[in-house]
């Protein structure tokens, strides 16, 4: 099976699973396994930041991170199609008691300016609204098919939400995809944020894991939010030996999955009925439309799957992502596949 799915998908390579094997490890509810305690500051150096904490999942990253900016009865905002509104099960109405204000960007791209963010804002309102406390970016962004936000944009965004009074976490689930697309490194491309989670267990290619990176001050509240939540692991430095390789090699090889997508993309606009824009896909998410198509999305999904090629469809679109486990002449197959269900 050719699963351009999702880059979740991936399983740990030889080096990742006899590094797990050898992993010194200890009770991490003590503080006491040094392998998980070696992630976390390679992670916290990396984003130049204070601390670093492992967490089993990028939602539990992100549930954490809204629970520690908000309080019951606020808001945050983020745009409409964002990870934290659609596919967290409303993880912070049930855990942290806020309502998301969702808005939508102007450019379509995905990514909010501050002219999209500032109308939603509800800074001294009265007794009777609820205060906006966070804005919630993502970079990439996955929904939007993996785009970007520049260092720049994301720093003005964050200034102006400081002046007002906000925080602002970055859900950089993919945020080492969007440094390779801006030829960025994640610590000018996040420092401006006060919270960053980002995800081993994806391009990178964990089995598990996610990191929140922020304060000594935020990691500290965090670590117990974590507890709490029931993420509290003990002997998980076999998770964090292999989330050490991701993170240190993990990051110089996406810009192959990126290539692949691009590649995708540029064969997917040649096939009648698919609309996508090759120049519209800067990291390895490629998301089609087949409005016009002889065949629905969930048709063409299923014919996929009969030619070994797995692809999630959703409404008139059908999302594919490159990966580790995705070598370059499985693009040619999948390509060769969808011609031959679509011609
Ligand atoms: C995958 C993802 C998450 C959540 O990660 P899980 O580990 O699946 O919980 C959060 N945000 C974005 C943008 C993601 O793509």
């Amino acid at each position: 099976m050719i699963d351009l799915r999702s880059d979740t998908v991936t399983r740990p390579s030889e080096r990742m699973r006899a590094a797990m094997a050898a992993a010194e490890v200890g009770d991490d509810v003590f503080g006491e396994d040094p392998t998980i305690n070696r992630l976390e500051a390679l992670a916290a150096a990396r984003f130049d930041r204070e601390a670093a904490i492992w967490v089993p999942s990028g939602s539990m990253g992100n549930t954490i991170a809204v629970k520690l900016h908000t309080e019951p009865g606020s808001e945050l905002i983020i745009e409409e199609r964002g990870h934290i509104l659609n596919f967290e099960l409303g993880a912070a109405a049930v855990i942290s008691g806020v309502t998301i204000r969702a808005v939508k960007c102007a450019d379509g791209g995905g990514h909010l300016a501050w002219d999209d963010i500032a109308p939603a804002i509800r800074k001294n309102p009265p007794y009777y609204q609820a205060a906006t406390k966070l804005i919630c970016l993502e970079n990439s962004h996955n929904f939007a098919g993996g785009s970007v936000i520049s260092a720049d944009a994301t720093r003005e965004i964050c200034d102006r939400a400081h002046s007002e009074g906000l925080a602002v976490h970055l859900d950089g689930a993919r945020i080492f995809n969007a440094a390779t697309a801006l030829n960025c490194d994640v610590k000018e491309l996040t420092r401006a944020c006060d919270s960053v989670m980002f995800c081993l267990s994806k391009g990178l290619g964990a089995p598990a894991g996610s990191m929140l990176v922020g304060s000594k001050e935020f990691i500290e509240r965090a670590r117990s939010w974590r507890k709490r939540l029931g993420g509290g692991m003990r002997q998980v430095g076999v998770l964090a030996a292999a989330g050490i390789i991701a993170l240190e090699d993990g990051p110089a090889l996406l810009e192959r999955d990126h290539r692949n997508a691009k590649r995708l993309a540029s064969g997917l606009a040649e096939i009648p009925g698919i609309a996508i824009d090759p120049e519209n896909v800067a990291t390895n998410i490629v998301i089609f439309d087949v409005s016009n198509a002889r065949l629905s999305a969930a048709e063409i999904v299923a014919k996929l799957k009969e030619k070994g090629v797995l692809a999630i469809g959703f409404g008139t679109q059908i999302r594919m992502v490159t990966h580790l486990d995705i070598a370059d002449d499985d693009i040619d197959t999948a390509l060769s596949a969808i011609k031959q269900i679509l011609l």
